[in-house]
């Protein structure tokens, strides 16, 4: 029977058709009273009482239908199947075609059979009555039109063309175009009811996609109808302003929400007017969009698109992640990480800020504060206390009253102090007498306690000259006093300080010249055997003969080149010149060269060395360097192994100046050294004191024990070196005695020569009874 349901409309579809069929009971009551009333009056009219019987067969089919109806409505169609539906189109057809077929035998029985005309009469008027519903109800299904048209109509045809009379198979034949017209009126309302459902069924598919879309897309979105009234709200706007999703708010004036809002406490009662007017501006196109603030925190930007006369969509986005990065970012900006002190840059704004009102003639001042000592505090105590001890200080800083100091953070332990409020110059001294005592002194730890104290540099203006840059460069010149006085804490600033720094700035620039062009002097100074008194070595000396200011010794020059990161040409200048003029001595002696602590960080030295020793083709062993305690201090690691590789490649180390630095005897032992040399200052009162001499003695044996050679340093008398000849373990001696600082061509001059100084009675050792009192 399969062939009969054949189709390809969607089953869902089809059971919206089926459904049609089984609707509209009242109908089949309705037709059933009809059919059994019309056979009760022709039984009546005729006697005949199969019109009876025909009465009993209306009701027994219609009962069967109504009960199968009633099973109908209990089936479970949510799995649905086109042979689920096919059954209950069946059960309806057979129901349908039944009743159908009765009518078509009760009109066949009241034309032939019984021939009575009121009979004939009655059963075609009830058949035609009942065949205008078939139409009305059945339309839905092909099926059953067909079939039922054909079930009631060919018992009446049969029975015209029985009675063999012509006019009534003229009337029979005029029933066929009859139930065809009405099989083509079906057919006709069951393609509008397919289009209708057809276009419903679209309708709700693209209802249901617009509704997934709508709840599933991050923003929230209200569409306002021409009235303003909300045509659609998705679940995102609710969960933004916190309206439940029991209340409805289709078809409310948005307005109603803001209220709502407001009175749920998502912004205050006295910003509802606030929050309408800006709503209105994006509602009337005058901004696009506009954040808001809502009470639970949170960042909702809306954005407005007009429809015209259509009302307008209101896209909300929560974007509270990004005014909150925005914020930390803007926070970072402007204060330090470490300390949240105002940074640099926002410090200026700062004091920009404060001293707006001032008056031209007020007078200003900007100090410069550094930690003493800090990178102390950093190595003994670690990093994580050396921060936390940053950020204590500058919670003293932030608690100085805030109308009259804007305290900054410009890096490390630099600190900078703006104060305005100042009475006169006098007054400042008071001012940073009070800060800097404030701010020194006793810092409480977990564990410990940390005396901090503060150097401090400051400089005064009027704030018509005030520029911060200005004031900041004067205030540093002052803290660099500051710094290397022994007694002042704070220092101000005063024009003499930039005259010192510009002439110190043009001597900078003299020297990188100097050095550039390689137009130092380099002077050897004769380093001599304690036993022959023969030169065996040269120390090289640079010397700047600047042509203003004539000689300037390299005490005072090196720190220069040190502080600006040129040190390392001048040693190489050095390196160069004292191999070369070495290897013009004939490999007669040595030659020891300076370097600076500098020079050990950078890991070209070893290479720079090695270079000039080929260059010059000097074999290593008559090449010595000088290395200074704290060179070796300042990083010890690093600087051991330059010196290790320096050493490695024949090259001889001497510890200079020893006894001058920090004296940790421990390291001597530790080092890749090769010599160490006495400073001076042990040399200098031997002659007339007892324990210099013992000290000299004890220093010189302790070394010779160690194992290294051992160079006195300074000697300037006789009697000296007749007390160093007596000390044991010195193996040579250098100082002014034995010969000051000579040119390289002097130094060959000298060559060979045992040195005047001493007759050989004065060679003599001195006796331990000799010894100075
Ligand atoms: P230093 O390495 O201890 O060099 C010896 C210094 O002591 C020289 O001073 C020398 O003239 C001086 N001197 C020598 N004998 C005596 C003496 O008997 N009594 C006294 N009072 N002084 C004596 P100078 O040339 O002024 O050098 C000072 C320092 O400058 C040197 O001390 C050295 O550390 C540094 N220096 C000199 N030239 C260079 C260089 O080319 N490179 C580096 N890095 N430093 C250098
Ligand atoms: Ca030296
Ligand atoms: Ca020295």
């Amino acid at each position: 029977m399969t062939w009969l349901f054949k189709t390809n409309i969607p089953v869902d579809v089809r059971l919206s058709f089926v459904r049609a069929l089984y609707g509209n009971r009242e109908t089949l009551w309705f037709g059933l009273a009809a059919h059994m009333l019309a056979c009760m009056v022709i039984y009546f009219k005729t006697g005949d009482i199969v019109f009876v019987i025909f009465s009993g067969l209306f009701a027994l089919t219609t009962s069967i239908r109504m009960y199968d109806m009633h099973v109908f409505d209990r089936a479970d169609f949510s799995r649905l199947t086109h042979d689920k539906i096919n059954r209950w189109e069946m059960h309806y057809l057979l129901g349908a075609c039944a009743i159908c077929l009765i009518l078509g035998l009760l009109c066949f029985y009241s034309t032939y059979v019984i021939d009575d005309p009121f009979a004939e009469l009655a059963s075609l008027s009830i058949l035609l009555a009942s065949v205008v519903s078939i139409v009305g109800r059945n339309y839905a299904s092909r099926n059953a039109v067909v079939m039922m048209s054909v079930c009631a109509l060919v018992p009446v045809l049969f029975g015209f063309i029985l009675v063999d009379s012509i006019y009534h198979v003229i009337i029979g034949a005029l029933l066929v175009p009859y139930f065809l017209s009405n099989i083509q009126m079906a057919n006709g309302l069951r393609q509008s009811l397919f289009a209708a459902v057809m276009n419903e069924r679209r309708l709700s598919t693209v209802v249901s996609r617009f509704d997934t879309a709508l709840n599933n897309m991050p923003q929230g979105l209200v569409m306002l109808d021409g009235r303003a009234s909300i045509a659609v709200v998705n679940k995102q706007v609710r969960d933004m302003l916190n309206i439940s999703q029991n209340i409805s708010l289709l078809n409310r004036p948005f307005e109603v929400v803001l209220r709502y809002c407001s009175k749920h406490g998502l912004f205050p009662r006295d910003e509802l007017d606030n929050v309408r007017m800006r709503i209105d501006e994006l509602l009337e196109g005058r901004r696009q969009r506009d954040v808001f603030h809502f009470g639970n925190n949170r960042y909702i930007e809306v954005m407005c698109n007009q429809r015209r006369e259509e009302g307008a969509v209101l896209i909300f986005d929560d974007v509270t992640g990004r005014i909150e990065a925005e914020a930390q970012i803007q926070h970072m900006a402007r204060y330090d990480g470490l300390t949240g002190l105002p940074n640099r840059f926002y410090f200026e704004t700062l004091v920009r800020a404060l001293t707006a009102g001032n008056k031209p003639d007020d007078l200003v001042a900007l100090a410069v504060i550094d930690l003493n000592h800090f990178k102390h505090v950093n190595d003994s105590y670690g990093h994580h206390t050396g921060d936390e001890l940053l950020r204590q200080f500058a919670e003293r800083l932030g608690q100085l009253d805030a109308e009259r100091f804007v305290a900054s953070r410009f890096g490390g332990d630099e600190f900078v102090l703006f104060i305005q409020g100042i009475k006169d110059r006098s007054h400042i001294n008071t001012v940073m007498d009070e800060v800097t005592a404030y701010l020194s002194g006793v810092y409480e730890f977990a564990s410990q306690q940390i005396y901090l104290d503060i150097s401090a540099g400051v400089a005064v203006d009027i704030m018509k000259n005030v520029d911060l840059r200005g004031l900041h460069v004067n205030a540093d010149l002052a803290l660099y006093e500051a710094k290397s006085s022994e007694h002042d804490r704070w220092v101000a600033f005063v024009e003499a300080m930039d005259t010192k720094y510009r002439s110190r700035q043009k001597l900078k620039n003299d020297l990188r010249e100097a050095i550039n062009a390689g137009s130092l002097t380099v002077v050897y100074q004769p380093i001599v055997s304690l036993n022959s008194l023969r030169i065996v070595a040269v120390e090289a000396l640079s010397l700047w003969h600047h042509p203003k200011f004539g000689p300037i010794g390299p005490a005072d020059y090196i720190p220069l080149a040190e502080e600006m990161g040129i040190i390392t040409e001048l040693t190489q200048f050095m390196l160069n010149r004292a191999c070369q003029d070495c290897a013009g001595w004939g490999h007669k002696i040595g030659v020891s060269v300076n370097l600076s602590a500098i020079d050990l960080k950078n890991s070209g030295i070893v290479d720079m060395v090695v270079d000039a020793l080929q260059k010059a083709q000097l074999p290593s062993y008559l090449l010595e360097v000088e290395v200074t305690e704290s060179a070796i201090i300042s990083d010890r690691v690093k600087t051991c192994e330059m010196l290790q590789r320096l050493k490695n490649s024949g090259i001889n180390i001497a510890l200079d100046d020893f006894g001058t630095g920090y004296s940790s005897l421990s390291y001597l032992n530790t080092l890749p050294l090769t010599k160490v040399k006495v400073d001076r200052s042990f040399v200098r009162d031997i002659v007339t004191d007892r324990r210099a001499f013992m000290l000299l003695r004890g220093v010189t044996q302790l070394s010779h024990e160690l194992g290294f050679g051992v160079t006195i340093e300074g000697v300037e008398t006789e009697e000296q070196l007749k007390l160093i000849r007596g000390t044991g373990g010195a193996d040579l001696v250098q100082g002014f005695l034995l010969g000051a600082p000579l040119s390289a061509d002097e130094i060959s001059a000298q060559l060979g020569r045992s040195l005047s100084v001493m007759s050989n009675n004065h060679a003599e050792a001195v006796q331990a009874d000799e010894l100075p009192s």
